[in-house]
């Protein structure tokens, strides 16, 4: 009985072994599919060829970059603090100086501090572009918040 066990259960990590390697297969193929692997420094060079435009979506600037610098090699290890300083780097000037670096701790909080700061600042130029309630002035006292009508 245990002989059988033993034996089922090498028949199981074989087949796990088996669909392992086809899984990991197919992934390599994808790679290739997508195209070949960058060297490292091409990877920096196209990273580091342009800046967010103000207009670029964060989510997008950043799932590009992001893109790029998991092509880097498993070896040497790049930080994740240096891909995030140097995403961050690369950040419209609007967003970048809006976003205290420290609060910044993975791309999903930059992501979401650059979305708040494109709110804000959606909602500034909102309240830019409508002009502002007159406040009534009254030509009697000359003081606002009343007319002569109204003048106490
Ligand atoms: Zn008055």
């Amino acid at each position: 009985m245990v002989v059988v066990a033993v034996r089922l259960w090498w028949l199981f990590m074989l087949l796990a072994l088996f669909e392992f390697c086809k899984a990991k297969t197919q992934v390599d193929g994808l790679k290739n599919a997508f195209g070949k692997k960058l060297p490292s420094h091409r990877i920096f060079r196209d990273l580091f060829a342009r800046e967010q435009r103000d207009e670029e979506p964060t989510d997008v600037f950043v799932s590009t970059a992001r893109t790029l610098l998991a092509q880097l090699p498993d070896i040497p290890v790049l930080d994740k603090t240096h891909k995030l300083n140097m995403v961050n780097g690369l950040l419209s000037s609007r967003i970048c100086n809006s976003i205290p670096r420290d609060q910044v701790t993975d791309f999903t909080k930059l992501i979401e501090k650059a979305y708040a700061v494109k709110v804000n600042f959606a909602e500034d130029q909102e309240s830019k572009r409508k002009p502002k309630p007159e406040r009534p002035k009254c030509h009697y006292c000359h003081n606002f918040g009343h007319v002569q009508s109204e003048c106490p």
